[in-house]
């Protein structure tokens, strides 16, 4: 990587950083702890990050935890991604007035006021933005809102030293090492030697910052342990194997274990709701009471709704069985197809957030080794 040299921060510097980039006209965005899980919000200061906190996840199940150190990133992800932020939930596209016999477009909100710096961005989470890069900005129509948002973005990714028990990044190829499309990238470490990160840069824009801060070079001792973390982070208990996979879902469309997985699945949408990739969205008209004044919003929607697939006269997909399949089948394999990847970046999310603990990976698991009733 043409930028990458290794320097080393104190955990003191870490509120430097952040000091730095909201000089440089950014908004800083990072982990903070809110309503017992770790989200992404504003951060003032180094204060405002989950110094101390973990996070405890298994499939429908997820809680914070103190940690014995005060590492600041010790967690694996929380339930929200940076999809909030280049590809929010709800966008007002436009809003107008009646001005006599017309209407009068007022405004059209699309760009945030400073751009942002994303601070603590996994590989799996740079894997996503990836993605939607892929899908929201070199498709044939690019996204002009995703686009204005991720421009000026600045990010700071930060390596895993530890995996969620939902975690499967190894498995996807997408992690726990972070391999390109940062700023800068921290490891964090911590032990005899005090608490510190492992910095290197990505970018011009990455060098200019860090030469603002008061860096020392890295030792090999730095490296090793930095090495040794993200290898501990490989080390997860769930993996989904990938080999054929486009050809084993789409040769499996009847197979028993849809109707196994629907007979569970409440068709909520959180899956796709905290997934990172997930980019479907729907529109959406109001106006007030008098009629005179209007708003197109766009809001996230989902293959798991039964008005997403509604065309002249009826739901394409009725049954959760069909909207299951649809959101597996194309996040795993017709994504493939469509854009050159697969949809999934194996970080977890939909398995702890899902309210009854479908597994994704459990799933494929099923559907590659089942018998005829779906149950491996
Ligand atoms: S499908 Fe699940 S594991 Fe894969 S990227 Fe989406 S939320 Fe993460
Ligand atoms: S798989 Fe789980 S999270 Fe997704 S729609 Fe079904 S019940 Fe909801």
């Amino acid at each position: 990587m043409a930028h990458r040299s290794e320097h080393v921060l104190g955990v003191d510097q870490l509120g430097k950083l952040i000091g730095v980039l909201a000089r440089k006209g950014y908004e800083v965005i990072g982990p903070t702890v809110r309503d017992g899980a770790i989200v992404y919000d504003h951060v003032e200061s180094a204060e405002d990050l989950p110094a101390g906190w973990t996070d405890e996840q298994e499939p429908g199940r997820y809680r914070l935890k103190r940690r014995e150190d005060m590492a600041l990133f010790g967690y694996a992800v929380g339930p929200q991604s940076w999809k909030k932020y280049m590809h929010p939930a709800e966008v007002r596209l436009w809003s107008a007035e009646r001005q006599g016999g017309t209407f009068r477009i007022l405004n059209n909100e699309v760009k945030p006021q400073r751009p942002h710096a994303l601070l603590g961005a996994r590989a799996c989470e740079l894997a996503a933005i990836a993605v939607q890069d892929r899908v929201l900005l070199e498709d044939k129509y690019r996204d002009p809102i995703y686009d204005q948002r991720r421009e000026g973005a600045f990010i700071i990714a930060v390596q895993c030293t530890q995996a969620a028990a939902t975690c499967f990044c190894a498995s996807m190829g997408t992690g726990p090492q972070v391999s390109g499309g940062f700023d800068l990238v921290l490891t964090e470490l911590i032990g005899p030697e005090g608490h510190r990160f492992l910095v290197a840069t990505g970018s011009d824009r990455g060098v200019e910052v860090l030469t603002e801060l008061e860096a020392v070079p890295a030792t090999e001792e730095d490296r090793q342990q930095a090495e040794a973390g993200v290898e501990a982070a490989r080390q997860q208990v769930r993996s989904i194997d990938t080999t054929g996979i486009k050809e084993l879902l789409y040769k499996n469309f009847e197979h028993p274990r849809w109707d196994n997985v629907a007979s569970r699945c409440l068709t909520c949408a959180n899956c796709t709701m905290v997934c990172p990739t997930c980019f479907c969205t729907s529109v959406e008209d109001v106006t007030d009471i008098t009629g005179d004044h209007a708003e197109r919003w766009r809001r996230w929607d989902s293959c798991f709704t039964q008005s997403f697939s509604y065309i002249h006269g009826g739901s394409v997909r009725t049954s959760a069985k069909a909207r299951y399949r649809q959101w597996m089948t194309h996040k795993l394999a017709s994504w493939i197809d469509q854009f050159g990847s697969s949809g999934c970046v194996g970080c977890g999310r939909c398995i702890t957030w899902c309210p009854v603990g479908i597994d994704i990976t459990e799933e494929v698991g099923a559907i590659r080794d089942g018998g005829k009733d779906g149950n491996p």
